[in-house]
């Protein structure tokens, strides 16, 4: 019977990856819950909204429609209709992202949209409360992380041609966005007790997927 399976941990941990493999390896749905955060953070720079205007912000989440649609190339998001995936990995985004997240009324629209989509079962959810907060029932909780220097090398690696940060730059970056991620009062970034711990650092991502799938595999017969 399908399963859901949280995959929590900081940025940089290979979370994304694993995930999108686990969900492919076992005929899933991958919901990258990050993708909405940055949605909203980017909606509202569009539109001059102050990223750290909480009550604006708030605003804009509670309105907007924020969707991901699962595709073979890979998940798209939708704002209000609008694809803005393109534009959601950017470094403004990344800087801005955090602090948005931090927000009670942005938390709650989207923990409700990720419970409704994992309704059903058969999803890989990765985030950074997905097994304490949005999936607590979650039959499979992996918590994903490695060293802050090989995270950031992975994510320096992703940005190629927005090479205009330094490898250092993207260093103090992650580390920022796991401090807000990690002290923030709502659904902060933890390992749930009941979370099977995995360092990548120096692995493979077969390894990793391959140890999950497993796990997920054993967890869905039970
Ligand atoms: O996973 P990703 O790096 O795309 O997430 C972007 C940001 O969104 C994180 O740094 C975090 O602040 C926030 N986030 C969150 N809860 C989640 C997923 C992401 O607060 N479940």
């Amino acid at each position: 019977h399908p399963i859901n399976i949280a995959i929590d941990g900081p940025a940089g941990a290979g979370k994304s990856t694993v995930a999108r493999l686990v969900a492919n390896a076992l005929q899933y749905i991958y919901v990258d819950t990050g993708a909405m955060y940055r949605a909203v953070t980017a909606v509202a720079l569009e539109r001059g909204i102050p990223p750290d205007d909480e009550e604006a912000v708030g605003r804009l989440a509670e309105n907007l429609d924020v969707v991901l649609l699962p595709g073979d190339e890979g998940q798209r998001v939708l704002a209000d209709g609008t694809d803005v995936t393109s534009r959601i990995r950017t470094i403004e985004v990344n800087r801005n992202v955090s602090r948005v997240a931090t927000y009670e009324a942005v938390r709650t629209k989207m923990a409700e949209a990720q419970r409704r989509m994992a309704k059903a079962k058969g999803v890989v959810m990765d985030g950074r409360d997905i097994g304490t907060h949005v999936l607590p029932d979650a039959e499979l909780k992996v918590f994903l992380t490695a060293t802050p220097r090989e995270r950031a090398l992975r994510r320096f690696k992703e940005m190629g041609d927005q090479a205009n940060i330094t490898l250092k730059q993207l260093e103090r970056d992650i580390a920022e966005r796991d401090r807000m991620d990690q002290e923030r009062e709502i659904a902060p970034l933890l390992r749930a007790p009941d979370a099977k711990f995995i360092d990548s650092t120096g692995r493979t991502i077969e390894q990793i997927v391959d140890e999950i799938v497993e796990w997920g595999r054993a967890a869905s017969r039970t």
